[in-house]
C-alpha cells in the first residue's frame, strides 16, 4: 500500500476512536461500524477510479509526448535539407552572377573592337533602326557632315538628306534638292535599296549602298570610290585616243587598199590581154605567173579594204529584196570547181517550208557565206560541205529567223583554237596549216560582217572530223510569207531517187517526202533498174555515177519500153544539151537545184501512160467495188450516183479478180470479208498480175472492223488505203478523185454539181 494511503487509514482509525470514546454505546458502535465500513468501501473505489484516471492519463501523455517528438524530428530534418538547398542555390547564383558579368565584359569588348574596327574604315559606315533613325555611325560618315550638330545619334535619315542638300554638301548635278531627297528617301526606304552613286562639292564619289534587315534595320555604307571613277574616265579617255586613232589607221588603210587596187586591175587586165598574144613557152610561163600572183595579191587587198572599212565604220549594208536560196547557190557555183578539184560535193540542203524572198543586204551575206564556204572547201580534203539553211517563218510579223550551218568533213580546228580563229590575222598555227594560204582576215570579217547584220556566228569542230560553221540573224520576209504547196500531177506518188552521194540522195528524198511523196533510194544505174516497177512513176537522177551514168540508164529504160520519166540533175549540164540521148529526159536541171525550179519540173511532169489500153469509146472513170451484200452495193451505188464514172460491182474475191482483168478498173473499192475469196486474197491475186504488167491501180479496202492490226494485215495484202464502215460519200469521193486518171472526162458535170 502506498504511504499516503496508511496515513489516510490512520486518520480514519484516530476520528473513529474519538468517536468511540465520545458517545460509549455498543449498538451505536455497531452502526457506526456499518457506516464506517461503507464510507471505506466508497472511499477505495474512489480513490481506484482516481488511482485509474490517473493511469490513462499518464498513458495519453506519453503518446502526445512521442508524437511531439516525431514532428519535431521531421521539423528539424526538414529545417537541415532546406538549409543545404540554400546554401547550394548560393553558390550555383554566385557562379550565374559571376558567369553574366565576364559574359558582359566580353561583349563589351567585342563591341569596342568592332566599332574601333568600323572606326578605322576609311569608308563612312552607319546603322539606322526600323524608323530612319540614326543608332550609330563611325567618324569617317560624320566627317562628310563636319562636325553638323544636328547629326548625331538619334537624328532621322530625313533630317540628313536636308544637311546634305541645304548645306551643299552633295552636288545635285542640276537636280532639284526637294526631288533629290525625294528620290534619295524613297530609295533608302525600299525592300532592297539599290545602290547609288553621290558626288560630293570636293569632287569626291560616295557610293551608297545600303542593306535592309528583317527587322527593318538599316546598315549603310558609302564607299569612296573617288579614285576606281578616275581611272575608269582615264581608261575611256584613252580607249576613245586608241579607237580614234586605229579608226584613222583603218581609214587609212582603207584608202591605201583601194589605191593600190586600181594599178593592180591594171597589171592583172594586161596580163591577161598579154596571155592572149603570141607568146612562147616561157613567155606564157611568166604572164601567167603575173596574173596568178596579181589575182592572189588582190584577194588579199579585198579583204584588207574590207575589214578596214569595217574598222573605219565606214561599212553600210545596202538593204534590199534578195533570194537567199539563189545566194547560196551563187556562192556554191562559184566555189564549185575548186570543189570539183578536189574531188568534194558541195551541198545545199535548204528548208522546204523556209521563205527565199527576203530582205537584206545580198552581197554581205554572200560574202559571208564565200568565207565560210571556201574555207570549208579549203580545208577539206575529201568528202562533203553541206550547206543547211532552215529557220522559223513568223507569218504575223513577216519576220524570218534565218539559220545557216557550213558542215565539212574537213581538218578540223582544235578545240583551244574555236576563239581564236575569229581574231584578225589568227589562223591555226601548225604544220599542217601553212600548206593553205590565207590572211587570216576571214573570219574576222566575217564575223564583224554578221554582227553588222544583228547576228551570231559559232563554230564546233572536231579535229580529224570536220567543222560546223554556223550563224544566224533575223531578216524580213519580202513581201507575205507564202506557205503553198506546189500541186504535183496525182499520178505521181512514188519516185526513185539514183544518188551515189548519201548526203545528196537523203536531202532529195526529204524534199520530196515533205511534198507526200513516197521515195525510193538506189545508189547506181543496176540497182535503179533492178528495183524498177510499176510502182515507181518517177525517177530523179544524178548525172554522173558509178560506172554507167544517167545517159546509160536512159538507154536501158528506152530498150525495155518504159515510159516511166526520168528527170536528170546534173552539176555540169555543159554539152549534153547537144547530146541526142539526153533528148528523152522529162527534165533536165542544173545543180544546186533551187527548189522552185525542182517544183516547177515535178508540175511538169507527164505520168507514164498508159492511154492504148482504154478503149477510145468510154472516157469516163471505171471503177470496181467488190462487195457481196444486195444492200450494201444498193448504198454504195447512191453515195456515187453523183459523179460521173462508169461502176461495176463484183460478188466476191474471184469475180473482183476477173472484173479486173475484163472491165480495167481505174480504182477498186474491195469489201474484206466476202465468200469464197476474200478481199485481201483478192488484192494479192491483183498485184502478182500487176507485177508482170507493171501497172498499179489503188485498191480502197472497206471494212466493217476498224482494229490496229486490221489495218496492218489489210496495207500488207497490198491494198493502199481503207476505209471504214459505215461508209461515208465524202471519203468515196475523195478516194474516187484522188485515183482519177489524166484523160478521163470531168467527175463532175456542171450541171449535177448544180443540182447538187
Ligand atoms: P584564212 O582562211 O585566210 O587563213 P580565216 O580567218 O578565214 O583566215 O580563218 C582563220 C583560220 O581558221 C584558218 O587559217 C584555219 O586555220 C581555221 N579555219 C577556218 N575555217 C576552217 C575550216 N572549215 N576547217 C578547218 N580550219 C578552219
Amino acid at each position: 500500500m502506498p504511504p499516503y494511503t496508511q496515513a489516510r487509514l490512520l486518520v480514519f482509525k484516530m476520528i473513529f476512536t474519538r468517536h468511540a470514546a465520545k458517545e460509549g454505546l455498543h449498538s451505536t458502535i455497531n452502526e457506526e461500524r456499518m457506516s464506517l465500513q461503507q464510507k471505506l468501501t466508497e472511499e477505495r473505489r474512489g480513490r481506484l477510479a482516481a488511482e485509474r484516471m490517473l493511469e490513462l492519463k499518464k498513458a495519453e501523455l506519453f503518446a502526445a509526448n512521442r508524437k511531439l517528438g516525431r514532428n519535431t524530428r521531421e521539423l528539424s530534418d526538414e529545417i537541415v535539407g532546406t538549409r543545404a538547398l540554400m546554401e547550394s542555390m548560393g553558390a550555383e547564383n554566385r557562379k550565374v552572377k559571376s558567369d553574366l558579368t565576364a559574359a558582359h565584359e566580353k561583349i563589351a569588348v567585342v563591341e569596342r573592337r568592332l566599332w574601333h574596327s568600323i572606326e578605322t574604315i576609311k569608308d563612312g559606315f552607319a546603322f539606322f533602326d526600323g524608323d530612319n533613325r540614326l543608332i550609330m555611325a563611325n567618324q569617317a560618315y560624320l566627317a562628310v557632315f563636319e562636325g553638323l550638330e544636328v547629326i548625331q545619334t538619334g537624328v532621322n535619315f530625313v533630317t540628313i538628306l536636308q544637311a546634305l542638300t541645304d548645306e551643299g554638301i552633295v552636288d545635285l548635278g542640276g537636280m532639284e534638292p526637294t526631288a533629290w531627297r525625294q528620290r534619295m528617301l524613297s530609295r533608302f526606304q525600299a525592300r532592297h535599296p539599290e545602290p547609288e552613286v553621290i558626288q560630293l562639292w570636293n569632287g569626291s564619289y560616295i557610293k551608297m549602298i545600303d542593306q535592309r534587315g528583317p527587322g527593318g534595320d538599316v546598315v549603310s555604307l558609302g564607299l569612296d570610290i573617288t579614285a576606281t571613277v578616275q581611272y575608269e574616265r582615264e581608261l575611256d579617255a584613252a580607249r576613245e585616243l586608241a579607237e580614234s586613232a586605229n579608226r584613222a589607221k583603218s581609214a587609212f588603210l582603207a584608202n591605201m587598199s583601194h589605191e593600190i587596187r586600181t594599178p593592180m586591175n591594171g597589171v592583172v587586165g594586161m596580163a591577161d590581154l598579154l596571155d592572149d598574144t603570141h607568146l612562147n613557152e616561157e613567155q606564157r610561163l611568166y604572164v601567167q605567173t603575173i596574173k596568178n600572183s596579181g589575182e592572189a595579191l588582190l584577194v588579199i587587198i579585198n579583204d584588207v579594204l574590207d575589214y578596214s572599212k569595217i574598222e573605219a565604220d565606214r561599212l553600210e549594208l545596202v538593204m534590199a529584196p534578195f533570194d537567199l536560196e539563189r545566194a547560196c547557190q551563187e556562192v556554191i557555183m562559184l566555189l564549185q570547181p575548186m570543189a570539183r578539184e578536189k574531188g568534194l560535193e558541195l551541198l545545199l540542203d535548204y528548208d522546204l517550208f523556209l521563205p527565199t524572198d527576203l530582205m537584206g543586204d545580198a552581197g554581205r551575206v554572200r560574202q559571208v557565206l564565200t568565207n565560210l564556204i571556201g574555207n570549208a572547201v579549203k580545208f577539206t580534203t575529201e568528202g562533203h560541205v553541206l550547206i543547211r539553211v532552215t529557220g522559223i517563218a513568223d507569218a504575223g510579223t513577216g519576220n524570218v529567223s534565218v539559220h545557216i550551218a557550213v558542215e565539212d568533213t574537213g581538218i578540223g580546228i582544235p578545240a583551244h583554237m574555236t576563239d581564236h580563229i575569229f581574231g584578225e590575222f589568227n589562223q591555226v598555227e601548225n604544220e599542217r596549216n601553212r600548206q593553205f594560204d590565207g590572211t587570216g582576215l576571214g573570219l574576222a570579217i566575217t564575223k564583224r560582217l554578221v554582227q553588222l547584220m544583228r547576228g551570231e556566228i559559232w563554230v564546233t569542230s572536231e579535229e580529224g572530223v570536220g567543222s560546223c560553221f554556223g550563224f544566224k540573224m533575223e531578216m524580213a520576209a519580202n513581201g507575205a510569207i507564202d506557205t503553198a504547196y506546189p500541186t504535183l500531177p496525182r499520178e505521181i506518188r512514188r519516185v526513185m531517187v539514183v544518188d551515189d552521194m548519201p548526203a545528196n540522195r537523203i536531202i532529195l528524198e526529204r524534199q520530196l517526202a515533205q511534198l507526200r511523196l513516197q521515195t525510193v533510194g538506189v545508189t547506181n544505174i543496176n540497182d535503179a533498174l533492178a528495183k524498177l516497177n510499176d510502182t515507181i512513176d518517177l525517177i530523179i537522177t544524178d548525172h554522173k555515177l558509178p560506172h554507167l551514168d544517167a545517159l546509160s540508164l536512159m538507154e536501158n529504160l528506152s530498150a525495155q519500153g518504159s515510159t516511166v520519166p526520168v528527170l536528170l540533175v546534173s552539176s555540169n549540164l555543159v554539152g549534153l544539151n547537144d547530146d541526142p540521148r539526153a533528148f528523152n529526159f522529162a527534165a533536165m536541171l542544173q545543180k544546186p537545184l533551187p527548189r522552185r525550179v525542182l517544183f516547177t519540173a515535178l508540175e511538169k511532169i507527164a505520168p507514164a501512160t498508159e492511154m492504148p489500153e482504154r478503149p477510145v469509146t468510154s472516157g469516163k472513170m471505171r471503177v470496181l467495188a467488190a462487195e457481196d451484200n444486195r444492200t450494201n452495193q444498193l448504198v454504195f451505188s447512191k453515195m456515187v450516183k453523183s459523179l460521173n464514172i462508169e461502176l461495176e460491182f463484183a460478188a466476191n474475191g474471184e469475180e473482183a479478180v476477173e472484173l479486173y482483168q475484163s472491165f480495167k478498173p481505174d480504182l477498186v473499192f474491195m469489201d474484206i470479208s466476202m465468200p469464197r475469196m476474200d478481199g485481201k486474197q483478192a488484192t494479192q491475186k491483183i498485184r502478182e498480175i500487176e507485177a508482170r504488167t507493171g501497172k498499179h491501180i489503188p485498191v480502197v479496202a472497206m471494212t466493217a472492223h476498224a482494229m490496229p492490226d486490221d489495218d496492218k494485215s489489210i496495207l500488207k495484202a497490198g491494198l493502199d488505203h481503207y476505209l471504214t464502215k459505215p461508209l461515208r460519200r465524202a471519203s468515196i469521193e475523195e478516194h474516187v478523185k484522188l485515183a482519177q486518171p489524166n484523160g478521163t472526162e470531168p467527175l463532175f458535170k456542171p450541171d449535177a454539181q448544180d443540182a447538187g
